[in-house]
């Protein structure tokens, strides 16, 4: 079963919207696991602290990277195969490939940061990979965590349909995803495009490719540049 760990301080936030819906009915019929710990349950002293002050000044808090590696070390055995990711403005940003990566492992474990961020030697120690979901700054990542699960748990065997099997999908192709429609056939005056009533599959498919073609080219160019090579 694909399992994700989460390490948090607002356990509560779990599974949230991923106990509805796709994802949930999937949980629901265990396809994958989610488990919640809470951090602050290896806070130092009687207010189980989890956060202090910056090293060389300035504003806000910053998790304990004693507090974490206690956590971590607590939930995960040392060969726990999975990704152990950190999420954070700082990291890779999370593509449609990625998810399909995570997707593909044996599920993931996540930490999810607060304040100014995590001590810089905790993320070496326990070599966290950082991921970001967009540049700009959230107030935690437990949404930016359900973000990545959302995008990996959707394409976990058996959670999608095989008509949704995703292989149409933005992203997966390289190209945004041509428009769709459906009933009716006249809405304020706008018709469905006439291809698509043709009932001809090859125009239909042709129709398809140049419109997420064009999408992209629009709105996206990005998207069509040849990729720079990984390193
Ligand atoms: N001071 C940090 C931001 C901290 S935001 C900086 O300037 O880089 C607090 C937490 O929210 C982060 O530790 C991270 O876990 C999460 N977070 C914020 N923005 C995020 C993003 N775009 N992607 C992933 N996680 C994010």
């Amino acid at each position: 079963m694909w399992r994700a760990s989460i390490f948090t301080l607002f356990p509560e936030m779990f599974p949230g919207p991923l106990g509805l819906s796709l994802a949930g009915d999937a949980l629901k019929r265990n396809v994958w696991r989610l488990e919640a710990i809470d951090i602050r349950a290896h806070g130092l002293g009687r207010h189980r602290s989890v956060d202090d002050t910056p090293a060389g000044g300035g504003a806000g808090m910053v998790m304990r990277a004693d507090v974490l590696a206690a956590s971590l070390d607590a939930a995960l055995e040392p060969d726990d195969p999975r990704p152990r990711l950190l999420m954070s403005p700082r990291g890779k940003p999370l593509t449609q490939a990625r998810a399909r990566e995570f997707a593909e492992a044996p599920g993931v474990a996540i930490v999810c940061g607060r304040f100014e961020g995590v001590d810089e030697r905790v993320i070496a120690a326990r070599r966290l990979e950082e991921v970001s979901i967009g540049d700009y700054v959230l107030s935690g990542g437990e949404l930016a965590a359900l973000v990545l699960l959302d995008a990996a748990v959707r394409l976990l065997p058996g959670v999608m349909g095989k008509e949704e099997s995703g292989a149409e999908e933005s992203f997966e192709n390289g190209l945004l995803e041509y428009p769709h429609y459906t009933k009716p056939r006249v809405f304020e005056g706008h018709q469905i495009p006439d291809v698509l009533l043709s009932g001809d599959h090859a125009k239909i498919a042709a129709w398809r490719e140049a419109e997420a073609r064009a999408l992209t080219a629009a709105r996206r160019p990005d998207l069509l540049k040849p990729k720079a090579r990984k390193s």
